[in-house]
């Protein structure tokens, strides 16, 4: 692995300072500074060789813009914009220099993309496996921070792209749906919001109780990823849909109950499907032409690689 100065350096070239970031990589912390008052969303996501990733099993590059985008998804969700990002790692002795700089090159690719300034973090090496802990902001729009608390009985429930089957590959190139999430928001009043990752199941149901509401899914809408294997049955398919995670797409609730179909400023358009509405009565349930209603229960991806 190359010395930890020299990566510093290369890291420190390689950043962009841009608003609010005033001192960035190269000094003993950051300073950051707003011109205007304004709220900012923090969030921090560790992510760990054989847990969130296998080291040697994909591109690094793909390891380390994944380390990021999981942090981009949740600002998403925050409804905010992301601004700056801390960076630390705890490198593995035996990693290879070059792998290590392809590591930051993804991630940073990624950064840019999103016009997030890597603003500061800490590099170790040890002898445990890699480890990649990274700390980002983000700026509240004007139409504040959209929180899992604030679904209401008659609210619609939308999400966008399509769930299941992440883990075939899907879960280290996913686009975080930071457009789309400051887009709906400008367009529309958005109640409440979570970025799935644990599975649909999982979160709607941390969207219902942060609520105190409950929750109709109508099952045949719910959209089905592709990466699902087609000769699976129906049932099979929609069980992975709503249980697989990692997904990072967005669920939301809102009065309106007839939003567009698709995202109209991201490109290729990001379809946005209703599949749902949100119920005084707390419980969620399934609602199937074959079976009825039968209870939803908190399906889950339990943060382990198959
Ligand atoms: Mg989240």
């Amino acid at each position: 692995m190359p010395d930890e100065f020299d990566l510093i350096a290369q890291l420190r070239q390689r950043a962009e300072t841009r608003a609010p970031v005033e001192i960035g990589i190269g000094d003993d912390a950051a300073v950051l500074h707003h011109p205007h008052p304004t709220r900012e969303v923090v969030t921090t996501d560790m992510l760990m060789d054989g847990v969130d990733f296998r080291w040697g099993e994909a591109p690094p590059e793909l390891i380390g813009r994944k380390c990021l985008a999981v942090n981009l998804s949740d600002l998403a969700a925050m409804g905010a914009r992301p601004t700056a990002a801390f960076v630390s790692v705890a490198l593995p002795r035996t990693f290879p220099g070059q792998q290590i700089e392809r590591m930051f090159q993804g991630l940073f690719d990624l950064a840019e993309e999103f016009e997030v300034v890597i603003a500061g973090g800490d590099t170790n090496s040890w002898d445990g496996p890699l480890v990649v802990s990274i700390t980002a902001m983000g700026d509240v729009t004007e139409h504040g921070a959209v929180l899992r608390s604030g679904a209401r009985p008659g609210d619609s429930i939308y999400v966008t792209g399509a769930c299941g089957g992440s883990l075939q590959g899907r879960h280290l190139t996913f686009t975080p749906r930071v457009r789309e999430a400051l887009w709906l928001q400008h367009q529309f009043p958005l109640h409440a919001m979570i970025d799935i990752s644990d599975g649909f199941a999982a979160d709607l149901h941390h969207i219902l109780d942060e609520s105190g509401v409950g929750a109709i899914i109508s099952g045949e809408i719910v959209p089905v990823h592709a990466d699902i294997p087609s000769d699976w049955s129906a049932e099979q398919r929609l069980t992975a849909a709503l249980s697989d995670g990692e997904d990072f797409e967005l669920l939301f609730t809102t009065p309106v109950s007839d939003l567009p179909n698709s995202c109209l400023n991201a490109h290729p358009q990001t379809p946005i499907t209703k599949v749902g509405v949100v119920t005084a009565e707390p419980g969620c349930w399934l609602r199937s032409e074959s079976s009825g209603l039968a209870p939803l229960p908190k399906l889950g991806w339990k943060h382990a690689l198959g």
